[in-house]
């Protein structure tokens, strides 16, 4: 529970409140009031070397390239804290994190993952693919003496048009074609390869920059392979487990800072006479709120010590509580608007903004629905999972 922190994460969680409180916010305050304009860089840089300073901002990085490799708990408990915050800055105080090069070594250490490590090269995770009528099969990859000649298509890589490569999931096929699967791979793929084309650049609702693309014969050394083939899918696993468990706790924090906004509001004067808080129906969507976000952080605190105890043995409690997470949150912005009133839904409002963010949580890292069917196939056909 976010009560009983080992003393070492406790501290880490003060050390990040004192970062928001002392640095981060006086930062933010010299920001415009459109939320929408881009952040100046030296106020993005700010940012960061505060961080730096703080220890925050190694936290999501490897030892060996002289970052703190925080466990789960702690990493769990100073987003959060930052979560709650609401700042915009937020997202320049950690470090680049290896993702799923994690444990790249030699070429593929060299020239992609310490390049990411020092900032100079980003990638971007290339997973999903194109749903439709004129959908190919999944991407796949044949062997061709020491390259893989890759062909398919991705959809929604995030942060695509401006990566340097993308950690692509390919089906690799064994000599004798496509029925013969060999296994599943994760390769990295330079965007500036040739038969790398980007079909589409959208943006979605929360604001982030996606692209489709098209992948024709493009040509990879075998190097490119992110460990051996056959690890694909649980490689991409393991690296979406973290990410899963980042969501969550980003939305504990939102809901906690939400349930705050709509605190204040009801507690302050309304035009009726009556504070809105004295209202017995209010009231009890303020409680289910509550309620809500205690639940959540209940949740999301058992969940990173499972992590932390038992590494993958807690595949399914990461996939019910980011599930469960992201879903209350949508209801708990949901039910913040409804008592703040229309004012809140009008562009630049903080929870206006909250409302969109929140919505993607949801297909981000794995659709909530996929991830009931992995829990409860996981228990039927497994034998795996806790209650
Ligand atoms: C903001 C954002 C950022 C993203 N970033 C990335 C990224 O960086 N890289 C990347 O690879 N992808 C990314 N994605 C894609 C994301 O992973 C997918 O949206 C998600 O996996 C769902 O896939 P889909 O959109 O193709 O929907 P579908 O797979 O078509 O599913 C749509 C719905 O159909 C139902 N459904 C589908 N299959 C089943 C089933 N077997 N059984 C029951 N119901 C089912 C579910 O209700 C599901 O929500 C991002 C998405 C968003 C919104």
């Amino acid at each position: 529970m976010p009560e009983s922190l080992p003393t070492a994460v406790a501290v880490l969680r003060d050390q990040m409140q004192s970062l928001i409180d002392e640095q981060l916010r006086p930062l933010e305050e010299q920001l415009s009031d459109d939320p929408t304009a881009a952040v100046p860089a030296e106020i993005a840089q700010a940012a960061r070397e505060h961080s730096r300073q703080a220890g925050m901002w190694a936290m999501t990085q490897p030892a060996d390239f002289g970052g703190v490799e925080a466990g789960t708990l702690a990493l769990t408990t100073v987003r959060e804290t930052l979560s709650a915050a609401n700042l915009r800055l937020g997202r320049y105080v950690f470090g680049p994190g290896p993702g799923v090069l994690a444990s790249a070594e030699g070429q593929l250490r060299d020239a992609y993952l310490e390049p990411a490590m020092r900032g100079e090269k980003r990638g971007a995770f290339a997973f999903t693919e194109p749903t439709g009528a004129d959908a190919p099969r999944p991407t796949w990859a044949a062997r061709d003496g020491d390259e893989f000649v890759i062909t398919g298509r991705k959809a929604f890589v995030t942060g695509g048009a401006t990566a340097d490569y993308y950690t692509a999931l390919v089906n690799v096929e064994a000599g004798d074609g496509p029925d013969q699967p060999e296994g599943t791979a994760m390769i990295v793929i330079d965007r500036e390869s040739p038969g790398v084309t980007i079909e589409r650049e959208f943006r979605s609702l929360e604001g982030g920059d996606h692209i489709a693309m098209r992948l024709e014969a493009v040509r990879v050394p075998a190097w490119h392979v992110v460990g051996k083939v056959g690890e694909g899918m649980p490689r991409a696993l393991r690296n979406i487990g973290n990410v899963r468990m980042s969501v969550a706790a980003q939305a504990c924090g939102i809901a906690q800072w939400s349930v705050g906004f709509a605190e204040d509001h009801i507690t302050s004067a309304h035009r009726t006479g009556q504070r809105l808080a004295d209202r017995e129906g209010v009231r009890l969507r303020y409680a289910e709120m509550r309620i809500n976000a205690f639940a959540m952080r209940s949740m999301l605190y058992r969940t990173a010590r499972l992590v932390e105890e038992g590494g993958d043995d807690a595949v399914n409690e990461v996939m019910a509580t980011k599930v469960f997470c992201t879903e209350q949150v949508g209801q708990i912005v949901d039910q913040a608007v409804q008592l703040c009133g229309g004012g809140s839904l009008i562009e630049g409002h903080p929870l206006e903004r909250l409302y969109r963010e929140v919505r993607s949580m949801r297909f981000i890292e794995g659709a909530s629905d996929i991830l009931r069917i992995n829990i409860a196939r996981g228990r039927i056909e497994f034998d795996s999972g806790r209650l």
